[in-house]
């Protein structure tokens, strides 16, 4: 039977190309979504146009009891769960000084809280059969610190810290864990940038191009065939960070 992947906020940028790429290459996707219905209902005609069927799943991942269906449901349906992909995220541009506290907590919730509730939910699956792969969508702000994005930062490290510590947890049972750390890519969390901003972006980066989300999707196919790489957070950012 192909693999059964669970992607996270599969139904825009980065999650969604990950999500069609791994279809199209015989994975088994479920893909979830949360406010955007009709962006997850396109990706699944679009497959559906290439004779290939995935499931959508919406669910608000901050939410344990949302999470919880999230996985049931995978279980239910195909009694396995062999790669999680923790993508869905938000991003918010204030100064440390102007966050309140409700922002503080979904930044948290959405970012951090919901990779440790699928993870948790999912793991115990994967414990069964002594294999699994779980892959964190982190960012290039967790290694460098990123200004006016603090809140954004200190979700994404802890990302990074929860990827290490459970690699060296499940290591012995066979369950690899790893960050993807992208740098700037061209997606709707990214809208804000006005073109000169992107100038400047490509400007500082050696490899003198921004990232789009198939750069993300490679390094995810990537890390799912690996079978000796665990507790890493590895950024494709286009050498913005040596
Ligand atoms: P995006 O285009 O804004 O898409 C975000 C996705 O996350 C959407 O599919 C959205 O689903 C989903 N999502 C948000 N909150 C959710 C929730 N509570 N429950 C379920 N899904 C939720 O962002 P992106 O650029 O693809 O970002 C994907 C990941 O990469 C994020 O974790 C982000 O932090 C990380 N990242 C991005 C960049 C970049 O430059 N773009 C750089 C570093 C890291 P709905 O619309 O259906 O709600």
């Amino acid at each position: 039977m192909s693999k059964v992947v669970i992607v996270t906020g599969a139904s825009r940028g980065i999650g969604r190309n990950i999500a069609y790429n791994l279809a199209v290459n015989g994975y088994r996707v479920i893909a979830n979504y949360n406010n955007s219905e009709q962006e997850a209902l396109k990706l699944k005609q679009q497959l559906e146009d290439k004779g290939i069927d995935i499931d959508l799943f919406k669910a608000n991942v901050s939410k344990r009891a949302e999470v919880k269906k999230l996985v049931d449901f995978a279980i239910e349906k195909y009694n396995r769960i062999d790669v999680l992909i923790n993508n869905a995220g938000i991003a918010e541009e204030k100064l440390f000084t102007d966050i309140t506290d409700e922002e503080f907590d979904k930044m948290m919730k959405v970012n951090l809280y919901s990779a440790f509730y699928t993870t948790q939910e999912t793991v115990k699956y994967m414990l069964r059969v002594h294999e699994g792969c779980i892959i964190n969508i982190s960012s290039i702000y967790a290694l460098t610190g990123g200004s006016c994005e603090v809140h954004y930062s200190m979700a994404k490290a802890g990302l990074d810290g929860m990827t290490k510590s459970l690699a060296r947890e499940l290591g012995p049972s066979n369950i690899r864990v790893n960050s993807i750390a992208p740098g700037a890519i061209d997606t709707d969390m990214n809208s804000y940038l006005t073109d000169e901003d992107w100038k400047q972006i490509i400007q500082e980066t050696p490899l003198q191009k921004i990232g789009y989300p198939i750069d993300i999707t490679r390094c995810v196919k990537w890390l799912i065939e690996d079978e000796f790489t665990t507790g890493q957070v590895i950024s494709p950012n286009g050498g913005m960070v040596i």
